[in-house]
């Protein structure tokens, strides 16, 4: 697997004195097998020049898949651009997190409309086929490509590449569940103590390279949380936990020059080595490449029967969810309805405990928000009694708990009470809608099996 990077500056290009080192392109890279298969992870405005180089060097016809974390403009600027999709004789397949609300043809034509750009989406000369992804695992070609929800203020997902035993992680546009916390008794250990954390490292898991967000430091972070970024220590304890061999820092911050971005890699590397890890760091610069050796290979073949098998939740058709709102403060109910109207679920709300269960049991909400301090039965007793109905959808039901307690131990009291997962205030609404979509597409993808 050969990976290149060519673009990896997060949220808005930045060309210029400071940034030639690093690069000042977004979010782009290119993953090539052995057998040649063509992936290439997001198309910021690093794609412009990629595609120029696939024009320039490819046999045609040409064919590539384009893997989508999410529509946030600083991944897909350069889609208009990549000059491949207005060429004939070449066929792209793109992969975005989708499945509820907009569909991903939609939101890329929303880019190409007459007021933003000369040519619309139609026009591509290429061929082109989009599939809306949920969390899950599929074949591209030789590539074994698996899925997961990040923790962003948009649906985004993160992707692991495996080919011939060498894996690839690209996990951009993330932050912690829960803070980021250490171990009390060893500072130098990482405790995800929210379980979404712990899967994010295992999705990690012993990876030959993972590309990670490295937006923020921990002293910048506090001011940003919400915002969907890593503080660049999580993401080195989070591959040192996994086990990783290396760790390239990208979507550096717009305001980070070069000299920065050396003094923080110098302190990653120092971090890492205080751990007693091998893990080799670098933040990835524009034009670099990385190889990664396949040992064994895999026929690359046409996929087509398995790109159909995708875990596509059917588009909009996940049929209506209903969300159960439990919060005694009027103003919180009020902010999450308004955080999900729109989204086309039908919202039910609750002031109490005991009033949360009668109506969960009445009405069977697919998901419920769940606040920890209530009057009468508090989060965690609800959480409970809800994990020992007999109705199973009820026993099942994803409940995030929602609460100002950020101590360990009480996300640990959350988790143990059956919650599934744990928000802590004050939340963005946009992270509500993010996570609240993630656990319904979780769930329907799981009740309708995988393989649709
Ligand atoms: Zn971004
Ligand atoms: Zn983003």
């Amino acid at each position: 697997m050969r990976i290149r990077f060519w673009g990896t500056r997060g949220s808005l290009p930045k060309p210029g004195r400071t940034t030639l080192r690093y690069g000042g392109n977004t979010s782009c890279v290119e993953v090539r097998t052995a057998a040649g298969t063509l992936i290439v992870l997001d198309c910021g405005t690093g794609a412009h020049e990629l595609g120029q180089a696939l024009l320039e060097t490819e046999r045609h016809p040409l064919r590539g898949h384009l893997l989508i974390s999410h529509t946030h403009w600083d991944h897909i600027q350069g889609f208009p651009f990549f000059a491949p999709l207005f060429t004939r004789d070449t066929e792209w397949d793109i992969y975005a997190p989708g499945g509820l609300g907009k569909r991903l043809e939609e939101i890329l034509a929303g880019q190409m409309e007459y007021t933003y750009f000369p040519v619309t989406l139609e026009q591509l000369d290429a061929t082109v086929r989009y599939h809306d992804l949920v969390e899950g695992a599929f074949e591209i070609e030789d590539v074994h490509v698996a899925a997961r929800f990040l923790n962003h203020p948009a649906l985004t997902l993160g992707y692991r590449l495996e080919v011939g035993g060498a894996s690839l992680v690209y996990a951009v546009d993330h932050e912690p569940h829960a803070g980021h916390h250490t171990d009390a008794g060893d500072p130098d250990r990482v405790r995800p103590v929210h379980q979404e954390d712990q899967r994010h490292i295992e999705f990690l898991g012993g990876a030959d390279l993972v590309i990670h967000d490295a937006t923020y430091t921990l002293d910048e972070y506090p001011k940003r949380v919400g915002w969907g970024h890593s503080p660049v220590e999580y993401a080195v304890d989070v591959a040192v936990a996994a086990r990783a061999r290396r760790l390239a820092l990208f979507h550096h911050a717009p305001l980070r020059d070069d000299d920065a971005v050396d003094r923080l890699l110098a302190e990653c590397r120092a971090r890492a080595a205080a751990r007693g890890s091998s893990l080799e760091i670098f933040a990835a610069a524009e034009g670099q490449v990385v190889e990664l050796p396949e040992r064994g290979r895999r026929d690359a073949g046409r996929s087509d029967d398995t790109a159909r098998r995708l875990m596509v939740a059917g588009g909009t058709g996940l049929g209506l969810k209903t969300v159960l709102i439990v919060d005694d403060a009027p103003d919180i109910v009020t902010l999450l309805m308004r955080a999900l109207d729109g989204e086309g679920f039908r919202l039910l709300s609750a002031e109490d405990g005991e009033s949360a269960l009668q109506i969960a049991r009445a009405e069977r909400p697919d998901l419920i928000l769940l606040d920890w301090i209530l009057p009468g039965r508090d989060g965690l007793e609800v959480c409970r009694a809800l994990r020992a109905e007999s109705d199973p959808k009820l026993r099942d039901v994803p409940v995030v708990l929602i609460t100002a307690q950020t101590e360990p131990e009480h996300i640990a009291a959350g988790f143990a009470a059956g919650a599934t997962d744990y928000l802590t205030k004050p939340f963005r609404v946009a992270h509500v809608r993010s996570r609240v979509r993630g656990w319904l597409l979780r769930t329907s993808a799981t009740a309708d099996g995988a393989d649709r």
